[in-house]
């Protein structure tokens, strides 16, 4: 609420949400919320549960009740690049949307999963890709974004995926190469393994790759939580330095919070205080 002249005036808080599924366990509300703050913008960031079946629906509802902006995650980014009237450069190379924002009656899609990743690689964990051997777990939407980031940013990099042909599409798009899960040459190293699979999530359990690990290897999840437990127990038993993907969460985020509202958030204070929750 706002006075000026002794007129009252009541802030309706902006709407925006999250639509995956599941997602009653996700961080972008608190996250958002904690954005906000900083700011004295008035927000309304709801969790909202919705299947591949419900989710154009639930978007069309969200709209008409005056959404200006949305984040999607799993099962929905790639449906949600079709149910936009027009898509970034960055979204449309991964064909993975994860931020909306209501133009008009449409929604413009982008994707801040590579600069996300990027900025917590770099700022955060103090790692320069540029002319770093890396190998990528994974072809799907965020290993895509992820892709696209790590060769802009110089990296060499080297794609490892259960659907080999997913791979190799994704290589020739970024001239990367292709190696099977378990068929790495023995003279082989890297300097940064990233794991962007959904194996780790309940209903899938992670095979460890037989890649050439070690200390001198920085091991990074996509995921944070249970999710990603698999994957850093196995690069941290070969020694290598292993991280989560909670940073990333935080740092994609603010980049949908600066498209949406012009400003961009300090990022440390909630990743810290995020992280001292769990
Ligand atoms: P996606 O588009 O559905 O891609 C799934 C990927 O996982 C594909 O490469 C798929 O391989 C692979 N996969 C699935 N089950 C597997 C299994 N049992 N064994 C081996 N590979 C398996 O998902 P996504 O959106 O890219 O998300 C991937 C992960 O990144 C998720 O854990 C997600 O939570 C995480 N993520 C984190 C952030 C963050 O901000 N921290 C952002 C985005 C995503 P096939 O091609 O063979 O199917």
């Amino acid at each position: 609420m706002s006075s000026r002249n002794g007129v009252v005036a009541v802030t309706t808080p902006l709407r925006y949400a999250v639509f995956g599924q599941p997602i009653a366990h996700s961080l972008s509300p608190r996250i958002h919320a904690m954005f906000a703050a900083q700011f004295g913008i008035a927000l309304d960031y709801r969790a909202v549960e919705a299947s591949l079946d419900e989710f154009a629906t639930k978007l069309d509802a969200f709209a008409h009740d005056g959404g200006a902006g949305a984040n999607v995650t799993l099962p929905l980014k790639q449906e949600a690049a079709r149910l936009c009237s027009v898509v970034s450069d960055r979204a449309l190379r991964a064909d993975s949307v994860n931020t909306l924002i209501r133009e008009g009656d449409g929604w413009r899609g982008d994707s801040t999963d590579g600069i996300g990743f990027l900025r917590d690689l770099r700022d955060r964990h103090r790692f320069e890709p540029r002319d770093k051997r890396a190998l990528l777990l994974g072809a799907g939407g965020a290993a895509r974004a992820v892709a696209f980031a790590l060769v802009e940013a110089g990296a060499v990099l080297t794609i490892a995926n259960r659907t080999r042909e997913r791979a190799e599409r994704l290589a020739d798009a970024t001239r990367s190469q292709v190696v099977d899960w378990n068929a790495f040459a023995d003279d082989e190293s890297f300097d940064l393994v990233v794991h962007a699979t959904a194996a780790g999530h309940a209903d899938a359990s992670f095979e460890p790759p037989a890649a050439p690990i070690g200390a001198s290897t920085l091991a990074y999840d996509l995921s944070y939580g249970a999710a990603a437990a698999p994957f850093l127990a196995w690069a941290q038993g070969a020694g290598a330095r292993a991280i989560d993907g909670l940073g990333m969460l935080v740092e994609q985020a603010a980049e949908s919070f600066a498209i949406w509202h012009g400003r961009t958030p300090a990022t440390d204070p909630v990743y810290a205080a995020l992280r001292a929750a769990r």
